[in-house]
């Protein structure tokens, strides 16, 4: 009886302690995410670790940035549809690789990317665009693999949104993870439709927002997530602050928290 109760208790103590190495980010507390990381200022790549390195030194509440899939299916994080004059989707990790990124770092492996964001940061959540892909098929396995990726490093608590413009990869993703989050970037959708589909919420083009200004209110009264981009200009950002939006992803963050000082000197 007593080695099962000793056994219990050391159960019990390992069960705390893997739940507090789980738990050492709490997202920052404004409404800031870098674009494709903090990476103008600085003149760093954008979607390079520096990049991410930055946003999370700002405490910016998220950094942003876009998964692809190579030819051989590896998970890279980077933009544009090719690379360096290379297609990625017809292209292997290993070509694409040859070409460093523009500061010397080695063109950044999904898995490198969350690893990196995973180090050092208790403040900024990592926010995982899914770029469509154009082969048939490779949305459900871009969405799947990414998903699996997160789980095997255990990174669930660093992800704090995966956002796409495919409605196929953000609905695949909360089918295999129920507790992920996911905004939808098409900007196409009314709040009620993406409720109903169980999205987190929506993350729509700043001058589409404003065209259909009735859609934060009803997002609001039905409990979603209001992010808008891409805010660098001050009247955009002082919108989306007026309008009181959780999020504003910028070019700009240093800019961002500014007017988020001003704004907040109006009121006080
Ligand atoms: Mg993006």
């Amino acid at each position: 009886m007593r080695c099962f109760i000793i056994l219990y208790l050391c159960l019990g103590l390992a069960s705390c302690n893997s739940t507090t190495s789980e738990s050492v980010i709490v997202f920052a507390d404004n409404p800031v995410i870098a674009h494709r990381g903090a990476w103008k200022a600085k003149g760093f790549p954008k979607n390079s670790i520096a990049a991410l390195h930055e946003a999370i030194r700002l405490n910016c509440t998220g950094s942003e940035f876009d998964v692809r899939m190579t030819a051989d299916h590896v998970l890279i994080v980077t933009h544009d549809a090719d690379y360096e004059g290379l297609e990625i989707e017809t292209s292997t990790y290993e070509e694409l690789a040859k070409h460093k990124l523009p500061n010397g770092e080695t063109l950044p492996t999904l898995r490198d990317f969350i690893s990196a964001g995973m180090i050092n940061n208790t403040t900024t959540g990592l926010v995982c665009e899914i770029k469509p892909s154009k082969i048939e098929g490779r949305n459900i396995e871009l969405a799947n693999k990414t998903v699996a990726m997160v789980k095997e490093l255990k990174a669930e608590a660093y992800i704090s949104y995966y956002i796409s413009f495919s409605y196929d990869v953000i609905k695949r993703i909360k089918d295999i993870d129920a507790n992920a989050k996911v905004l939808y970037l098409d900007g196409s959708k009314a709040p009620e439709e993406l409720k109903n589909d169980g999205i987190t919420g929506l993350d729509y083009l700043v001058w589409k927002l404003k065209h259909k200004e009735h859609w934060v209110k009803e997002a609001k009264d039905l409990g979603l997530k209001l992010n808008g981009w891409t805010a660098n200009k001050e009247e955009d950002i002082d919108w989306l602050l007026a309008h009181d939006f959780d999020y504003i992803t910028t070019d700009e963050p240093e800019l961002t928290f500014e007017r988020i000082k001003v704004a907040s000197e109006r009121t006080d």
